[in-house]
């Protein structure tokens, strides 16, 4: 049988991580069902119902995915991971799931996190737009696969068959409970080895706090109808300023 999809139901794919669960908790405040897709439970949140499963399982999501109108995709193995087929197998194979499994079950809408390194080729990009190509020489594996997703994602985009996606490009991503960025510099400099500056100390990097990140997110999926020009598109995301380094 098959539950009708209400708009205010929706499931957080990769909720047990970082923006996962910060999205996930403004999505309740904001009064939505949600439920958390995810290889691990990293918590537990009144209200949140959570599917332990592998995004590459179909038959998982198959059931996690009844009566949802909108997913929000931000799962994705670490990037600092080398394991390629790992990347290959859940960015895309498993996004390729996803898309299926949404259409099988009547989702309505799809919201990426994508990454601002899809259009990254090494050299410095400063007031970049979203009409920048893709990257012809990726930074590495996990960007290369990033691409490739945020293809199958705004390709599917498909308002006859009643599926609607965007994406979100945010850079680096801080805020409280930020497993990676804020802890590895700290890490670093205590270990005495930020004492080097590249060039003359006025480059700077996009950081977005992960609240901005949240907002981006939702308000793309709230923006999402068949008649916006926002479908099958993707949307850098960032602060208002750029951080000093
Ligand atoms: P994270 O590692 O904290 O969260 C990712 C979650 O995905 C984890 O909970 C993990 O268990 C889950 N996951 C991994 N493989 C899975 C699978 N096969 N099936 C189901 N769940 C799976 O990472 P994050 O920082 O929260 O990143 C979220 C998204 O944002 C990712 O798509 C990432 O590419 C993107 N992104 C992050 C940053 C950043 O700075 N953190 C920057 C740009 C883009």
């Amino acid at each position: 049988t098959r539950i009708r999809p209400s708009s205010k139901r929706c499931a957080v794919i990769g909720g047990s991580g970082f923006l996962g669960r910060h999205l996930v908790e403004k999505l309740l405040d904001k009064g939505y069902t949600v439920s958390v897709f995810d290889i691990r439970q990293s918590y537990e949140l009144p209200g949140v119902t959570f599917h332990q499963g592998d995004l590459c399982d179909k038959q998982a999501l198959l059931t996690a995915l009844q009566g949802v109108s909108l997913v929000f995709h931000c799962a994705s193995p670490a990037p600092a991971s080398d394991d390629k087929a790992l990347f290959q197998r859940v960015n895309i194979q498993g996004t390729q799931t996803v898309l299926q499994v949404c259409t099988e079950v009547g989702v309505q809408k799809v919201v990426l996190t994508s990454s601002a390194s899809v259009v990254f080729e090494g050299t410095d990009i400063k007031d970049g737009r979203e009409d920048l190509p893709y990257a012809k020489k990726p930074i590495d594996y996990y960007t290369e696969t990033k691409i490739e997703q945020e293809k199958l994602v705004l390709k599917a985009c498909d308002k006859e068959k009643g599926l609607l996606t965007v994406a979100i490009r945010p850079h680096g991503i801080f805020g409280p409970r930020d497993p990676q960025l804020v802890p590895i510099l700290v890490d670093t400099a205590r270990r005495g080895k930020m004492k080097f500056i590249i060039g003359d100390g006025s480059n700077l990097v996009d950081f977005t706090f992960v609240d901005n990140v949240v907002h981006g997110l939702i308000l793309a999926a709230e923006s999402l109808r068949p008649e916006s020009p926002i479908c099958g598109k993707a949307y850098h995301i960032t602060n208002d300023e750029p951080v000093r380094f």
